[in-house]
C-alpha cells in the first residue's frame, strides 16, 4: 500500500494500466491487422492523412508536394506503401485552429488536411494527379474516411471534437470515399483505419461493425515511425533535426539489437504536417528505408504483407496454413487482434461463428444492437445456429465444444480450434 502512495500521480496511472484487465478478444469478420507472422525480412509502411498537395515544411525540395517527395523517396528504394487517404475536409466548418504543437493544431472541432483553410490542397477529392501516381507506381490506397471525423466521443485529447452520429453515418462517410476510388479509378479499397483510432460509437456499434459492412479489414500498425510528434526545441532547425533523429534512431537501434525485429511489422507514417507544422517524414524516410535495406528488408504495402500471411500468429510453415487462408475468406475464425489461438479449446460461440453464414450473423447482431444498444459478440451467430438446430437451444456461447454437427465435420475428438478447423468440411 505504501508503495502506491509513494509513486504519486504518474505512478498511479501506470498502476491503473497494469491492473486493468487485458482486453477481451472475440472471433469476428473484421480483424485488427497490426503485424503478420513471417520469418522473411519483409515489412510494411502506412502513410496517414494524405494526399498532401502542399510542399514539405521546411520546403527544401523546390516546391514539390510532400506526397511527391515521399513517392520519389519510395521509388528510389523500390519500396511500396499503403497510403491511408482522406476524401475532403472542406465541409468541416465552422472551426478555428487550436494551439500549435497541440492535438488541435489544425482545428478544434474537426481535422483539416493538410491544414485549416487549406482543405482544397488535401484529400483524394482535390489530388487526382497524386492518386494516379500512387496507383501507377504500385502503392496501395486505403480508406481513412472521407471527412476524417471521429467515429465516437474521445474525451480528454479530443474532448471538443464533433463526432459522427453512429454506424450509419460512419458507413456513409466510408462509402463516399470507397465510391470515389471505385468510379474514378476502378480501384477497390480493402483496408481502413478510423480517424484517431476511435472505435466506440455512441449507438453501441464500433468501427468493426462499420468495416464488416464495408467488407474491410482494420489496418493498424505495430511500430510508430514518430513523424507526427513535434520536438520541444525552440529553435526550428534544431527541432527539425531532433524530429528527424527520432524517426530514424529507434529503427536503427531495434535492428542492431535484433536484425529480424521488423519481420512482418507495420510502420506508422504520416503524409502531412506534424503537430508543429513541420514534415520530418520528408527528411527521414530515405534514411529509414536505407537502414531497412542494409538489413535486407523489402518494404511493401500492407496488402502485400497480408499475402505473406493474413494472421499474426500462424505463418506459412503451419501445416494448416492453406486450409486456414481458404477458410478465412468466408468464415469468422480469427480473433479481433488477428490471432487464431489454434491450440486452445474452442467455445460454442466460436463454433457458431464458423457455421453461421456471414450475412445472417451480421444482420442478426445489428438488430440486437439497435434494440438494446449492445450485443454479445456471438449473439447473431448463436441465434441462427439454434434456429437451424445445429446447437442446443440451451447452449451458452462461452461453453466449450463437446460435440460437432457431423454434416459439417469429419469424425474427430479434438476440440481445440486446430482440431475443429482441421476437421471442417469446406
Ligand atoms: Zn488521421
Amino acid at each position: 500500500m505504501s508503495l502506491i502512495v509513494k509513486v504519486g500521480k504518474k505512478g498511479k496511472r501506470i498502476l491503473k494500466r497494469i491492473l486493468k484487465p487485458t482486453e477481451k478478444h472475440y472471433v469476428c469478420y473484421t480483424r485488427r491487422i497490426e503485424r503478420v507472422k513471417t520469418d522473411q525480412r519483409i515489412c510494411a509502411m502506412t502513410f496517414d492523412d494524405g494526399p498532401m498537395g502542399m510542399p514539405a515544411s521546411p520546403d527544401r525540395f523546390g516546391g514539390k508536394t510532400l506526397t511527391d517527395v515521399l513517392l520519389d523517396t519510395m521509388a528510389e528504394y523500390g519500396a511500396k506503401g499503403s497510403f491511408d487517404v482522406v476524401g475532403d475536409t472542406s465541409a468541416n466548418y465552422p472551426d478555428q485552429a487550436g494551439k500549435l504543437g497541440s492535438a488541435a493544431w489544425g482545428g478544434i472541432k474537426f481535422d483539416h488536411y493538410p491544414d485549416i483553410y487549406c482543405d482544397d490542397k488535401g484529400g483524394a477529392e482535390h489530388n487526382d494527379r497524386l492518386i494516379r501516381r500512387m496507383l501507377e507506381e504500385g502503392h496501395q490506397i486505403t480508406n481513412h474516411s472521407y471527412r476524417h471525423i471521429i467515429f465516437g466521443k474521445k474525451p480528454f485529447v479530443y474532448g471538443a471534437r464533433e463526432y459522427l452520429a453512429g454506424l450509419d453515418a460512419a458507413v456513409e462517410d466510408l462509402d463516399r470515399l470507397h465510391q470515389l476510388m471505385k468510379t474514378r479509378y476502378g480501384y477497390t479499397m480493402m483496408l481502413s483505419r478510423p480517424p484517431h483510432y476511435v472505435d466506440k460509437m455512441t449507438d453501441g456499434f464500433t468501427s468493426y461493425d462499420a468495416y464488416d459492412r464495408m467488407e474491410y479489414q482494420y489496418m493498424a500498425a505495430s511500430f510508430d515511425g514518430a513523424g507526427w510528434l513535434p520536438s520541444t526545441h525552440t529553435d526550428p532547425e534544431e527541432a527539425l533535426q531532433a524530429e528527424v533523429r527520432a524517426m530514424i534512431e529507434p529503427i536503427r537501434n531495434a535492428l542492431e539489437k535484433d536484425p529480424d525485429f521488423f519481420c512482418g511489422q507495420i510502420i506508422f507514417q504520416k503524409d502531412g504536417y506534424n503537430m508543429a507544422k513541420r514534415t520530418p517524414v520528408a527528411f527521414a524516410l530515405g534514411e529509414q528505408l536505407k537502414v531497412l535495406k542494409e538489413y535486407g528488408y523489402r518494404v511493401v504495402s500492407v496488402g502485400e504483407l497480408m499475402e505473406e500471411s493474413p494472421f499474426a500468429d500462424v505463418g506459412r510453415d503451419d501445416p494448416l496454413f492453406d486450409k486456414l487462408t481458404e477458410l478465412v475468406k468466408e468464415h469468422a475464425i480469427v480473433f479481433s487482434d488477428n490471432r487464431l489461438r489454434l491450440e486452445d479449446k474452442m467455445t460454442i460461440g466460436e463454433l457458431a461463428m464458423l457455421l453461421s453464414p456471414k450475412k445472417e450473423t451480421l444482420e442478426r447482431r445489428a438488430a440486437i444492437v439497435r434494440k438494446h444498444k449492445k450485443a454479445g459478440a456471438y449473439d447473431g451467430a448463436m441465434s441462427w445456429c439454434k434456429e437451424q438446430k445445429m446447437i442446443p437451444v440451451s447452449a451458452k456461447a462461452e461453453q466449450m465444444v463437446i460435440a460437432l454437427p457431423d454434416r459439417y465435420f469429419e469424425v474427430t475428438s479434438d476440440f481445440t480450434r486446430r482440431g475443429v478447423y482441421a476437421a471442417y468440411r469446406m
